[in-house]
């Protein structure tokens, strides 16, 4: 399955949940379904939506998710509810790459209505948002400041190490000084 995510969400879990789907859709529909492995699925956000959207070609391996920004899934309270509504879009927009046309009986289903114990029943991970990657390059002022901590501290070792040196040779002449008094 090849996805171009251009969400924050994590594209590892989000492809385990469509691979999972997918199999379970090929599992029962059989060679004349799409390989898993051949579906092409782009990713991108469901505009000013709280929902999932999504659409797919009749008998074609491409499908578009259209998934609600972060911020919005305030309407998926249950665990796993907006893992649930992922899959049960992708299951519909896989009836359309299968050549289901008909939205049934005026509601929008294609063959997602035959999966909906499957999908109750699935133990999703959720879903979540990507690590965010490595953190980027200190600017330069960054650089400057950290450079001016370490050459302070780099003195501040080397005037601690003076100062012991001082005070053990002040010993040393404070010794001198009186066993030549005693002469
Ligand atoms: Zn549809």
């Amino acid at each position: 399955m090849k996805i171009k995510n251009k969400t924050a969400y994590d594209t590892r879990r989000l492809r385990a949940v469509l691979i999972a789907c997918a199999r379970e859709v090929w599992k029962r529909e059989g060679s004349h379904y799409i390989k898993p492995k051949n579906l092409h699925v782009d990713v991108h956000y469901h505009r000013g939506a709280s929902w999932v959207g999504g659409y797919a070609w009749y008998n074609s391996s491409s499908i578009v998710l259209k998934l609600p920004r972060p911020t919005r899934l305030y309407r998926y309270k249950e665990p796993l509810a907006f893992e649930r509504n992922v899959a049960d879009v992708f299951i519909h927009e896989l009836g359309h790459c299968l050549g289901i046309k008909g939205h049934r009986n005026g509601r929008h289903d294609t063959h997602e209505h035959l999966y909906q114990d499957w999908i109750a029943a699935a133990v999703f991970e959720p879903i979540g948002l990507a690590e965010v990657r490595q953190k980027p390059k200190p600017d330069l002022r960054t650089q400057r400041y950290e450079h001016a901590k370490r050459t302070a501290e780099k003195h501040q070792r080397n005037l601690n190490r003076t100062k012991t040196l001082l005070k053990k040779w002040q010993r040393r002449v404070r010794y001198y000084e009186r066993t030549m008094q005693g002469t």
